[in-house]
């Protein structure tokens, strides 16, 4: 059980757990069978995903997907296998952009000098996604279009402001972040999109962002974790905000209204405060075996509140 709310969410277990049986009548630490390609270009990978459609799945890293084909919650017949398709990993600033391909593993995020320098925040967060092992092997495309709602990497990219890259038969579209969350595992990816790209806007020179995660245990999946952005004008005003919130709620959430109160004001431990009220007053966060609601309500407004503070430090030491 312990396993499966690492992947699904406690919720999902809950509902898991009736069906239990099913799993021990079927062998359930083995795959269905499936068939796996190894395409070598992003062309024939879209080409085999429209070939094969809802029977195929992409493989990124394999630390999500495997596990749920192996339960038996999730099956595919074909997978196809990413991890050979040249150029998808990578962290570059071209013109302003700060670029990471989809293959990219949390820990060479981690490991940047680039993301060190512009977006420790995104050292924050690579430093928490689970344990050592997963992070070698997992990627942030494949995070991303796995969508957990208590997932590090949402958070981020909604405080960043990221767009998203798809590749799929018509092309090339971006999509916002703030638009590429659809539900609980849902995005705006169609089946046979491959997301490529994370593009994120190369943040101002008074600016500063954090990312702090609530766990029950190290390499725990948040209960809540807070990523903020900021950037601050003359006089010390916030000129622009972003806040993301994992745990609080089906999906990644973007904490718009706490982001407006932000902007256009001082930044002061009172106006620090009252976003982090307006934060927590519009999320309406499940309740699961590691945590009530309730505590999830409160844990985002002390969590706000650190994480902006947390920015403004970084900001100060810039
Ligand atoms: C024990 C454990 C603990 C974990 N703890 C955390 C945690 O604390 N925080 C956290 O954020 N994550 C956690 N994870 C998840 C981890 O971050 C995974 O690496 C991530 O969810 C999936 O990345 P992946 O590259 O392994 O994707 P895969 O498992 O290969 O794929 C996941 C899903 O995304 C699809 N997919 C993959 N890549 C693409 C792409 N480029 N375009 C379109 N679809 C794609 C796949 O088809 C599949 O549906 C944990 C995982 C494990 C095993």
């Amino acid at each position: 059980m312990l396993l499966l709310s690492a992947f699904l969410g406690d919720e999902t277990v809950l509902v898991c757990q009736g069906f239990m049986w099913i799993f021990d009548q079927s062998n359930s630490m083995i795959p269905r069978q499936f068939q796996y390609v190894a395409p070598s270009s992003l062309k024939d990978a879209v080409s085999l995903l429209r070939e094969h459609g809802e029977d195929a799945k992409i493989l990124a890293g394999g630390q999500s997907l495997i596990p749920l084909m192996k339960l038996r919650l999730m099956s595919a017949r074909y997978l196809v296998d990413i991890n050979h398709i040249p150029k998808l990993s990578y962290i570059k600033e071209e013109k302003d952009i700060i670029k990471i391909g989809a293959l990219t593993r949390h820990a060479e995020i981690g490991a940047s000098k680039l993301m060190k320098s512009k977006l420790p925040i995104m050292l924050d967060a690579a430093s928490v996604v689970a344990d050592p092992i997963v992070r070698n092997v997992g990627t942030i495309g494949g995070a991303l279009a796995h969508a957990d709602p208590s997932g590090d990497w949402g958070a981020i990219v909604l405080a960043l402001g990221a767009e998203l890259v798809a590749v799929g038969p018509k092309g090339e579209r971006r999509i916002k972040a703030g638009e590429f969350f659809v539900d609980t595992f849902t995005t705006r990816l169609g089946p046979t999109e491959i997301l490529t790209e994370i593009r994120i806007p190369s943040p101002r020179k008074k600016s500063g962002g954090a990312y702090l995660k609530l766990e029950r245990k190290v390499g725990d999946f948040a209960i809540v974790g807070v990523a903020a952005q900021i950037a601050l004008g003359d006089g010390g005003i916030c000129v622009e905000a972003g806040i993301g919130l994992a745990g609080a709620g089906p999906k990644p959430i973007k904490a718009t209204l706490a982001e407006k109160a932000l902007i256009g004001k001082k930044m002061s431990d009172e106006s620090i405060k009252k976003a982090a009220k307006i934060s927590a007053e519009n999320t309406d966060p499940p309740s699961d075996i590691r945590s009530s609601s309730e505590y999830r309500k409160a844990m985002v407004e002390v969590f706000t509140r650190r994480t902006l503070q947390a920015a403004l430090d970084r900001m100060a030491q810039r």
